[in-house]
């Protein structure tokens, strides 16, 4: 059993295919993982169990007919923020602890027609405002590196699942770099999409001008994978771009000459642990020995990059989280004597403390009188970051940088210092402002044998470059595919 959770997703592929398993085999063997193993990590909120044993019997007859596609039978996980018909959608939160949503994301509709298998629904920092998963309502997911640490947040569960094999990949969302610091912190591929690239149709909003669904997997082929099967236009979602889907996954090609990487240098400064930095130096080199050029290259407006990102994020999740009032769906408080009193006690019990701080954040940043200095403010800043990066890439194919200041930190360090926490999202939120594509890619680890994450960062819908410069750096670096012990 062991070699079936051990295999990636295009293994798995072929080995479905040859029908040496099936889906079902397959399914049940992470089914028992997950109930063996998941008491330690804790990644899943809800195990979907009869729904996968059904939906992999459903890929089977699929497969057995020939008619299979990338994802058929393959077991993955789904981060609690998106939408699954009739399956519990909590976002992490009290106020949508009992939510089933009559209707399934965009992705889950993607995902369904091509008969992938979905094992469950991954733990998450509430409304995904976080970066180590300790804001989730309900329960703390760990790191499968170290028990007594963070996974990262806030797909935490999205990370922690793929990096203890208790699915095959999972998905995961971005507003300030929540796929990618989890991917780094638990030593898997995660993948940031340009803005637009994947709908947000069925994902319960947080900030809606950064917010993009992305993959979590065991390698960058599986990534582009995934992504090809989630990418392209929906209509119900105005912001998702109609431009047509290449083959991501043949983009994963080897070798870099007539490639210009760029490192910034104000991703390396005060604050970078040493070793974070030297394995992210060590990828860089690796990048350039397969023939990319590396040019030192300037992001001058990044230092605003953290201040203007709360002013945007906490304003935008203000207005969309006025939604959870208790009158349609959701939680609403049980003692109440009139409809003020219940909007009132309904949000004050239903929220947790770090999404009470960002809609009071929010709220004040767009009250009449400050929308000027702040929210209009940041987005003239916001123009800026995007102009440094359009800047960059007139000269580089793309732009390599460390994910993450330190590799993953302990449980309750960091949860009493929100400026502290906020700062651990520095070299991941730049990339959400401007819309562009990023993703971490594991590239070593530090001497506690916590793994580190390399960023690589592409143009505006340039994913195919980001795929071909990402699968260089893993085989270049050529870590076989190291698990922890549980
Ligand atoms: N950690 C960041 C925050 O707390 C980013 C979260 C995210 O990308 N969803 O807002």
């Amino acid at each position: 059993m062991s070699e079936i959770i051990d295999l990636t997703l295009s293994e798995l592929r072929k080995i479905l295919d040859r029908k040496e398993l099936s889906s079902k085999e397959v399914t049940r063997a992470y089914l028992d993982r997950i109930q063996e193993t998941d008491g330690k990590i804790r990644s899943y909120i809800t195990v979907t169990e009869k729904d996968a044993l059904a939906q992999a019997e459903r890929a089977d007859k699929r497969i057995s007919r020939g008619e299979t596609s990338a994802l058929t039978g393959i077991p993955l996980g789904i981060k609690d923020v998106i939408c699954t018909r009739g399956i519990k959608t909590t976002c992490g939160s009290r106020m949508l602890e009992n939510f089933r949503p009559p209707f399934n994301a965009h992705v889950m509709e993607r995902l369904l027609s091509q008969d992938a298998v979905m094992l469950g629904k991954l733990n998450m920092d509430e409304f995904a405002m976080g970066s180590s998963t300790e804001n989730s309502a309900f329960f703390q997911t760990r790191n499968p590196w170290d028990l007594e640490r963070i996974p990262g947040g806030s797909s935490g569960g999205s990370a922690a699942s793929v990096g203890a094999r208790l699915c095959c990949a999972s998905l995961g969302s971005d507003t300030g770099g929540s796929i990618r610091q989890p991917a780094s912190h638990c030593g898997v591929v995660g993948m940031k999409p340009t803005y637009g690239r994947v709908s947000r149709f069925g994902l319960v909003a947080f900030a809606s001008s950064l917010d993009q669904i992305g993959p979590l997997a065991r390698s960058v082929k599986d990534c582009a994978v995934l992504l090809e099967a989630i990418s392209g236009h929906d209509s119900r979602d105005s912001t998702c771009l109609p431009a047509s889907v290449p083959a991501y996954s043949e983009a994963c090609i080897e070798g870099l000459q007539d490639f210009t990487i760029g490192v910034p240098e104000e991703y390396f400064v005060e604050g970078l642990d040493p070793e974070v930095e030297k394995a992210v130096r060590s990828g860089i080199e690796a990048l350039e020995s397969m023939g990319a050029r590396i040019e030192r290259i300037s992001l001058p407006h990044t230092e605003y990059a953290v201040a203007v990102y709360y002013i945007i994020a906490t304003a935008e999740a203000s207005s969309n989280l006025s939604r959870y009032d208790g009158v349609k769906y959701g939680f609403r408080a049980k003692e109440y004597s009139n409809l003020m009193e219940m909007y009132k006690n309904t949000r004050a019990q239903g929220f947790g403390p770090e999404v009470k701080r960002r809609i009071m954040l929010g709220t004040y940043c767009l009250s009449a009188g400050y929308y000027d200095a702040f929210y209009k403010k940041a987005s003239q800043v916001r123009t800026l970051i995007i102009q440094d990066f359009k800047k960059a890439f007139e000269k580089c194919d793309a732009v390599a940088a460390p994910v993450a200041p330190t590799t993953a930190f302990r449980l309750g360090e960091k949860v009493d210092d929100p400026v502290q926490m906020y700062l651990s999202d520095i070299f991941t939120i730049p990339v959400n402002l401007a819309g562009i594509p990023g993703i971490s890619v594991p590239c070593g680890f530090d001497s506690k044998g916590l793994p580190v994450g390399l960023q690589i960062m592409a143009g505006h819908l340039q994913e195919e470059k980001l795929f071909r410069a990402a699968f260089s750096l893993e085989t270049a670096l050529n870590l076989q595919i190291q698990w922890p012990e549980l």
